[in-house]
């Protein structure tokens, strides 16, 4: 029970809602009056509150630490150990009012298993395992002294691929590792020491043959895409999201209207790399490329919105800390989204883009993901910016965190 509940799709407010979940699964929403409350149902009292469905973030990397890149750290962390950071990211997340995501890279399909088999809270997921990129690109962990950082594991497949054939093989290693959707890298970017953002990455028919391969088993492909002509690669070769677009310009934004792709802006990423530098917890290369982007990125994507591109909700969280997803709605927002345009790519837009059932919507059968604030999130949409401000998180029926008393 709430004072509103907002559906995002049609935008409507019901006063005086209800929803009601049942083995996880809603079964009702909407006006309070006259429902049938089964009397042996177990009731959360959201008086005061906004409620709406769990939102969803299209781009996070739950096993990464997200307070800067420490490479002496790096070096000493087990994989073990880096597989056991998603635990707490994973909370933090659910904290914030994310209930479902889309792993970038990082996390094998066992983070997942074990979230949904109970082992510790945290979001919905889809995995991408490992990100592929060419060699010298942006996964591609070896430092100038020879040291290679992507310690493969037996379900995280090794990261460096070339060629065709060799991405046909990579590609069928990562889906029998449990990849729900595969991700290529199609440019240079930010955090990789040897590559730059504005160079392109992987070719037109390496790209193909990934996205050939998802497609052969049922999964789409996801590319981390900076350049101009890595989007346009990506674009042609058949790839369903553009991440990050720093570059695109008409002819990328033509070809992304035909509304078969959607486009993962994270724009609050280069601003945590930034804010990490500022604290001395960043490499210099890092910084520097951060810094050259940022403007670009920023009308890059304002050119998007004005056309009418699909946009998905999206940070890289992972590089920023975990928890603070939030913070992009304020961006989307400041480059001329409307509030319930942000709370949409976050919601419906997010679940269509990246083809989670169940989510998105508090529709009849949609999972019972719920989260609650204080006030119309619409009118100030700082309400669902930062973690302390979700009031209220249900996640398949469970309250999984509540302020209220
Ligand atoms: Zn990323």
């Amino acid at each position: 029970m709430a004072d509103a509940l907002l559906d995002p799709a049609s935008g409507g407010t019901t006063r005086d809602a209800v929803v009601l979940i049942e083995d996880g699964r809603v079964t009702k929403a909407g006006k309070r009056d006259g429902t049938n409350v089964p009397r042996d149902a177990e009731t959360i009292d959201a008086t005061g509150l906004t409620i709406l469905p769990g939102l969803i973030d299209c781009h996070v990397h739950l096993t990464s630490l997200g307070e800067g890149l420490d490479l002496a750290r790096e070096l000493t962390t087990p994989p073990t150990f880096e597989l056991m950071r998603a635990v707490r990211a994973a909370r933090r997340t659910l904290d914030a009012g994310f209930t479902s995501v889309r792993d970038a890279a990082g996390s094998p399909a066992g983070i997942k298993m074990a979230i949904e088999q109970g082992y510790f809270s945290g979001p919905r997921m889809f995995v991408t395992v490992t990100g592929l990129s060419q060699t010298g690109g942006h996964t591609d962990a070896h430092f100038m002294c020879g040291a290679d950082l992507d310690i493969p594991l037996p379900d995280r497949p090794y990261s460096v691929v070339d060629g065709v054939e060799n991405m046909r093989l990579r590609v069928r290693e990562v889906l029998r590792a449990g990849a729900d959707w595969i991700k290529l890298c199609t440019s240079g970017g930010v955090l990789s020491p040897g590559d730059q953002p504005h160079h392109a990455a992987l070719s037109l028919e390496e790209i193909k043959a990934a996205v050939e391969e998802a497609r052969v088993q049922g999964r789409r492909v996801m590319a981390h895409a900076q350049a101009n002509a890595g989007i346009k690669n990506a674009l042609r070769g058949g790839v369903s999201t553009i991440e990050h677009a720093i570059w695109l310009d008409g002819d990328a934004i033509e070809m992304m209207l035909d509304g078969r792709n959607g486009l993962v802006p994270t724009l609050v990423a280069p601003h945590w790399v930034i804010r990490h530098a500022e604290a001395g917890k960043m490499p210099s290369y890092a910084i520097a490329k951060a810094k050259a982007v940022i403007d670009d990125h920023k009308a890059s994507i304002k050119m998007a919105i004005e056309s009418g591109v699909k946009v998905a909700f999206g940070t890289d969280t992972g590089v920023g800390p975990h928890g603070s997803n939030g913070e992009e709605f304020l961006l989307m927002h400041e480059l001329g989204m409307e509030p319930l345009e942000c709370i949409r790519a976050a919601t419906n837009v997010a679940a269509e883009t990246i083809g989670m059932q169940g989510v998105g919507s508090l529709d009849l059968g949609s999972w019972g993901d719920v989260i609650g604030v204080a006030g119309d999130p619409v009118a100030n949409l700082e309400l669902l910016s930062k973690p302390e401000n979700i009031q209220l998180v249900i996640k398949g029926g469970d309250l999984v965190k509540s302020t209220l008393n």
